[in-house]
């Protein structure tokens, strides 16, 4: 089947890759360059990690976890580095992903939080933490090439610096030409409202710019990927940070002020660093506080922070990945090139279905 994925984020890229490997003729059509840094899914480092208290996103992230190492051996690229993972904070929340873990056979441990403190340096615990191993850093920017890289390997055409103006059922438009299509795939993060609003009535989707820094570490630790939920002594939606090439990264999850990805800033905001560095002071030990380095990112947040990977005839959107999307990408290409293939997914949670108004 021709088939045309809008949008070369992590998402299109991994559709791609999954579509040509089911034998599909695939063009992807990106608006910016390669590497570009006006999405979601640049930069050096993202979360993987097992650890949700829904059982099918535990699936999800074990298949990824498959995918992610067919892709590093297809490509001969360093992706996806295991540091293992700790979640602390309120224990209504890390409780039943400790339960989850164990339904699914997957490893984890509990620790008081001195003994979690002997063990990493770089943190400070005030509650009982879970840890789980099979959790670690994937490498953004490399992940998306690789993915693209492995798509051309298998016949995939790419076009960047093309901008889609318009869809139709068939066809597919940018300034320089219409592609036709038998099926089109929208993967278009914080754009697809954009892309798609004309053809299908889409949830809300709430785009925000997203602001983690990354500050120097100061002890020579180990540092698992962490995710602090918010509870008696942590308010707002949680933090959540890892280590790499570029220092200690730590964000707030969704809290960053609502753009339009045309015409947004890029400049982060001042009082969101300061309270990286106050939470910085307080919880981690291990960095300089006062060494941020901001970045800004794209969040596209669902009403309920599912996905909406669905069809519609013959246009399927994957889109909405509300701030935790990157780490089960090779697996949501899956679910894309079902979707397209005709097969009926298994789980209802990322319908458009109930969540949908006009
Ligand atoms: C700060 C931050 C930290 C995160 N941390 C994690 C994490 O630790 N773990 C995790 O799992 N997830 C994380 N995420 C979420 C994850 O990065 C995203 O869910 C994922 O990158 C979304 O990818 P996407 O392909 O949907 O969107 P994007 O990467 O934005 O890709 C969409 C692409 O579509 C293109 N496009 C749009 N419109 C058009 C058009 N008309 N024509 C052509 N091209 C078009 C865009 O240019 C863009 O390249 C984080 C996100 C942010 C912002």
């Amino acid at each position: 089947m021709n088939v045309v994925v809008v949008g070369g984020g992590v998402i299109g890229a991994a559709s791609a890759w999954s579509l040509t490997k089911r034998g599909h003729d695939v063009t992807l059509i990106e608006q910016f360059a390669p590497g570009h840094k006006n999405g979601a899914s640049h930069g050096t480092s993202r979360i993987f990690r097992h650890a949700y208290a829904d059982d099918y996103y535990v699936s999800l992230a074990a298949r990824a976890y498959t995918l992610w190492r067919e892709l590093e051996n297809d490509t001969q690229s360093e992706l996806l580095t295991l540091t293992g993972a700790v979640d602390h904070g309120s224990p209504d929340i890390v409780k039943p992903r400790v339960k989850a873990l164990t339904r699914a056979g997957l490893a984890s441990e509990v620790l008081e939080p001195l003994d979690a403190q002997k063990r990493w340096a770089g943190l400070a615990f005030d509650t009982t933490v879970l840890y789980h191993p099979d959790a670690g850093r994937l490498h953004a920017d490399r992940s998306v090439a690789a993915f693209i890289e492995a798509a051309q390997a298998l016949g995939a055409r790419v076009e960047y610096g093309s901008p889609v103006r318009s869809i139709s059922a068939t066809e597919v438009s940018t300034d320089a030409r219409t592609y036709s299509a038998d099926h089109i795939v929208v993967a278009a993060g914080a754009w697809t409202h954009k892309v798609v609003s004309a053809h299908v009535d889409l949830p809300v989707l709430v785009t925000t710019q997203e602001q983690p820094a990354h500050f120097l570490p100061t002890v020579d630790a180990d540092w698992p990927s962490f995710i602090h939920h918010p509870g008696a002594e942590l308010r707002g939606e949680g933090i959540y940070g890892l280590a790499g090439e570029e220092g200690v990264k730590i964000g707030e999850h969704g809290t960053g002020p609502v753009v339009d990805p045309d015409t947004r800033n890029f400049t982060p905001e001042s009082d969101g660093i300061e309270r990286l560095k106050t939470y910085a002071r307080a919880w981690l030990p291990g960095v300089d506080a006062d060494s941020a380095n901001p970045l800004t990112c794209l969040y596209t947040t669902t009403p309920d922070s599912n996905f909406i990977i669905d069809r519609r005839d013959n246009l399927t959107i994957a889109g909405g990945f509300s701030g935790h999307g990157f780490k089960f990408a090779p697996a949501v290409g899956e679910l894309v090139a079902d979707l397209v293939d005709g097969r009926i997914p298994e789980t209802a949670l990322f319908r458009l279905g109930s969540r949908t108004i006009s």
